[in-house]
């Protein structure tokens, strides 16, 4: 009798293997390659609620859905083909008693040298439930229950990717193709948690919570579960509009925010009352990136805490631009002064009694190669902050200084006009402002009476110490100190003329007053009047900044100006220009 070789086992082994298959804990089958179950255990049976032998020739794939998952299926088909050896995916399939969601990894492999594959299905649900609450932890904020910031950006990046593929075809599964994104910052709330304790403070957040999701779910617009609302972190919140319809949704949203935010709240016995500062942003979604509307709407937001918070802001483009130039310009500002991209024109001042041109103020433009000609209003600010006035302050002195000299060499016949410069306020703080003029006099052979040095009221208001001592000293070396913008400021003349100062100018907003010739307003020249009488008595000579019309300079001359400038007499002009508004030659 031939023995029995390894691979032939006897008809006992046999039942010993199928009776282990049948008791094994692990669901399991054997599958043909048509994909036909030819046996399954009672586990698996237990598993789906049937009996095993009625799983006998159901098709696998119908047993643990594999047709549900694409990739799953691609799969499946691979191995029933023998081009792959092995399938593992996860499933959610439903308990065959109560129809809860039951999660199974679902594994098909070949067995080698088998004829058919093995099919096993473990019930992972306990493990998933545990994933998935670890993982509600991880993107829900205790204080709130609110999404935190992580699933918050998680669900902007799916939102965005999903309306962005959207965009290609007509929006066939009913999205709009836009975004929308209230972003909030409460206020007043640091003085809650700093004056009642931080677990009050929490217990607003969670009630400030409550509210947002209560207007994020109603409404009207809003389709499914309704809006995103998440805590950003401290008191910031954000609500997600996907599939928004237009700015007007979300305005609409901000200010049923706005209004519920500013209900009181009844907090552990407080009556607590707080407002929040909302950045509102709308736009399609293609394009659009999590960082840029991200950007977008914090930028909103600040404007609406700048605009005096308890407001919603609605994104501007234009005013971002000129935030975003601000930045290029601020980059860019040093480099400029030593690239000479800085020019001086010239606006003359003149007398009020005999119409002639006394001196020019030197105004700085910036030839800008990006932005073409920029206003000192645009930049000057920007140059105080960053320091960069102080480079940019010198190179004005000496070009207006050095030119004034020339005109004078140049016309020795004509009166020779004073130059006026202005001073920045950091400019006599951070320079050693009296060491530059006398250097840049001497270098360029100007009179120091032909100089006159503009600061405003808060530069030389209440100043002691150093700006008092350069005042002194510029004025003992000759030179003329004019107050400009006079009026916005202090307006305390008799402090005023304690200092070394020889003239006001007038800010323009006085002389503004005076516009509506047909009905002047007599109340702003009793002001003009007094100040320039006060003004005289205090030893002072005052001039009108921005006169534009004729009726405004008699006026001004009647009342008592000592010299005019503005566009009534020359607009601010090259200084090539300047010798032909030059007085006749002096008697
Ligand atoms: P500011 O010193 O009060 O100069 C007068 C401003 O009024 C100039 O504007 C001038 O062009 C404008 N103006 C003159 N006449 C009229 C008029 O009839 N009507 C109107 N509406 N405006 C008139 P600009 O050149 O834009 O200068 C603005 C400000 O920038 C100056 O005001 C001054 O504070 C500052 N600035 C200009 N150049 C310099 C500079 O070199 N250094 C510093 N630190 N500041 C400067
Ligand atoms: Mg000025
Ligand atoms: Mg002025």
């Amino acid at each position: 009798m031939p023995a029995a070789g390894p691979a032939d086992p006897s008809a006992a082994e046999l039942r010993d293997v199928h009776a282990a298959f049948n008791a094994a804990q692990l669901p399991m089958a054997l599958v043909d390659a048509d994909g036909l179950v030819v046996s399954a255990n009672d586990g698996l049976g237990a598993l789906l609620g049937a009996d095993a032998a009625e799983l006998r020739r159901r098709p696998a794939a119908d047993l643990v859905d594999l047709a549900g998952d694409a990739r799953a299926w691609r799969a499946y088909r691979e191995v029933l083909r023998g081009r792959r050896s092995r399938l593992r995916c996860t499933r959610r399939l439903k308990h065959p008693g109560d129809g809860r969601p039951l999660w199974a990894e679902v594994t098909l492999a070949s067995v080698p040298r088998g004829r058919h594959l093995l099919l096993s299905v473990a019930d992972v649900s306990d493990r998933r439930e545990l994933q998935d609450r670890l993982r509600h932890l991880q993107m829900h904020d205790p204080v709130t229950r609110l999404p935190n910031r992580t699933l918050f950006f998680e669900r902007l990046t799916t939102a965005l990717e999903n309306s962005s593929y959207g965009s290609f075809g007509a929006h066939g599964d009913g999205g709009t193709g836009r975004i929308g994104l209230c972003h909030l910052d409460l206020d007043g709330f640091k003085a809650v948690n700093d004056t009642l304790g931080h677990p009050v403070g929490d217990r607003l957040l969670a009630a400030v919570a409550t509210r947002l999701t209560e207007c994020a779910g109603s409404d009207p617009h809003a389709h499914g579960d309704g809006h995103l609302v998440a805590r950003l972190g401290g008191d910031e919140f954000a609500i997600l509009v996907e599939d928004s319809t237009g700015t007007e949704q979300l305005t609409a949203l901000a200010g049923a925010v706005l209004d519920a935010v500013q209900r009181p709240f009844d907090v552990a016995g407080q009556r607590l009352s707080v407002s929040a500062s909302i950045g509102v942003v709308e736009r399609l979604a293609a394009g659009t990136t999590v960082n840029g509307l991200m950007q977008a709407a914090e930028t909103t937001q600040y404007w609406a805490k700048a605009d005096g918070k308890a407001r919603w802001t609605l994104f501007d483009p234009e005013r971002n631009a000129h935030r975003m130039t601000r930045q290029a310009l601020s980059s860019s500002l040093r480099p400029a002064v030593e690239r000479g991209e800085f020019a001086l024109e010239y606006q003359p001042l003149v007398g009020m009694a005999d119409g002639a041109v006394h001196g020019v103020e030197a105004l700085v433009r910036w030839n800008h190669p990006r932005f073409g000609t920029l206003s000192p209003n645009r930049f000057i600010g920007i140059a105080e902050e960053d320091g960069s006035i102080v480079q940019l302050g010198r190179w004005v002195l000496r070009t207006a200084c050095r030119q004034a000299r020339r005109w004078q060499t140049d016309h020795p016949e004509a009166r020779p006009p004073f130059v006026s410069v202005n001073v920045a306020v950091r400019q006599v703080w951070d320079s050693d402002l009296v060491a530059d003029v006398a250097d840049i006099l001497e270098e360029t052979g100007l009179a120091p009476g032909l100089l006159q040095l503009e600061l405003t009221e808060s530069a030389v208001m209440g100043s002691a110490g150093r700006p008092l001592q350069a005042l002194r000293a510029l004025s003992e070396m000759d030179v003329r100190i004019a107050i400009d913008d006079f009026g916005t400021g202090y307006s305390n003349l008799a402090y005023l003329s304690r200092l070394p100062v020889s003239g006001l100018k007038l800010d323009g907003s006085f002389v503004r007053g005076f516009q509506d010739e047909a009905h002047p307003n007599p109340a702003d020249e009793v002001v003009v009047e007094a100040m320039v009488g006060l003004a005289h008595r205090l030893g002072l000579t005052v001039t009108a900044e921005c006169v534009e019309t004729a009726g405004q300079a008699e006026r001004l001359r009647r009342i008592g100006c000592d010299t005019g400038q503005g566009w009534w007499y020359s607009r601010p002009v090259p200084a090539s220009s300047v010798p032909d508004l030059l007085p006749a030659p002096c008697a």
